[in-house]
């Protein structure tokens, strides 16, 4: 693994980070379909490292909560494998690229109800019905892992779901709702298609800030280890790293491994969560997105990062 160039201290690089990729005009866009993540201004902007070492070093707007969207199925699909001892998550779901929308029905039809990958939303819908099998309050469930691994709960200032905004992008999920019905056709969801959604929706709807969501991400870069133990084992942390690479960044995962060269995941609330393995983890927030629907300042700022530290797994 690759470490540090030439030691810059973290501290000052990641304030220097947050004065060059600050927003300073608005520019990208937030998806139609889930209107309140309109609401951050365009010019937040926040970074933290949790290091392997317990260390945590952050800038800008670390501490605000945002929508982490998609980044929840990195953490559902941990919690999915680590429950699944015959690994029988991988016969309902691929681990390609899918090379479409990330919510496309299309290719859901033509390959039978198999997702290509966990990470586009009809993969998360199997993910999450894989996960209400061992975990019927699933994701009640899913906020009580995450406050685990981040150490602060609910009840405090830790990860907590925003139920309006859930029942607001429930209440238009059509979508979401049309690929568990066409799952669930193809005999590819055991549990009903309302409820399956519904608690897709709430693990996209929790809130977490960037140091927050660096500290949950952090078992990946300790070989699977979380903070009161195993999450997943060395080899499923590799792979889950793996797919991050591949398919983490949407259409972009090609872009994503040129520009920073690690796994990362990203969602739609302007969030992304890097691992650095071995080394620590990185959430970057800032809420416009480009045309593929990652966040734009928060991908120059990893691109820009990573070059200053010399962070790579190539
Ligand atoms: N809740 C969003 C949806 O299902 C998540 C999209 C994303 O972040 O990729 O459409």
């Amino acid at each position: 693994m690759t470490t540090v160039i030439d030691s810059p201290p973290l501290g000052p690089v990641l304030d220097d980070i947050v004065r060059t990729h600050r927003p300073r005009t608005e520019r990208g866009s937030v998806p139609a379909s889930i209107p309140h993540l309109a609401a951050p201004p365009f010019d937040r902007f926040g970074i933290a490292v949790a290091t392997t070492e317990g260390e945590m070093f952050s800038a800008g707007d670390a501490g605000i909560p945002f929508s982490i969207q998609s980044i929840s199925k990195v953490f559902t699909l941990a919690m999915a494998l680590g429950a699944d001892e015959q690994d029988s998550l991988w016969s309902r779901v691929l681990r390609e690229p899918s090379g479409t929308a990330f919510n496309s029905l299309v290719q859901l039809e033509v390959e039978h109800g198999i997702p290509r990958n966990p990470f586009i939303n009809p993969g998360a819908l199997v993910v999450t019905d894989h996960l209400m099998e061992s975990f019927p309050d699933g994701a009640d469930h899913f906020v009580r892992f995450l406050a685990e691994q981040v150490g602060e709960s609910a009840a405090g200032s830790g990860p907590y779901i925003d139920e309006a905004a859930a029942q607001n992008e429930f209440a238009n999920g059509n979508r979401n709702l049309a690929l568990a019905h066409f799952l669930k056709d193809f005999g590819n969801l055991r549990h009903p298609a309302q409820a399956v959604v519904e608690s897709y929706t709430r693990q996209c709807s929790v809130m977490m800030t960037c140091e927050q969501t660096a500290k949950a991400g952090l078992f990946l870069a300790r070989g699977g280890q979380g903070v009161s133990g195993s999450v997943v084992s060395r080899d499923q942390a590799k792979r889950i790293c793996s797919i991050m690479l591949t398919c983490g960044m949407y259409d972009a995962a090609g872009e994503f491994a040129y520009r920073v060269g690690l796994p990362g995941k990203s969602g739609v609330g302007g969030g992304i969560l890097i691992i650095v393995p071995g080394e620590c983890s990185i959430c970057v927030w800032s809420p416009r997105l480009d045309s593929k629907g990652n966040s734009l300042a928060g991908m120059a700022a990893l691109a820009d990062l990573t070059d200053r530290t010399g962070w790579s797994v190539f």
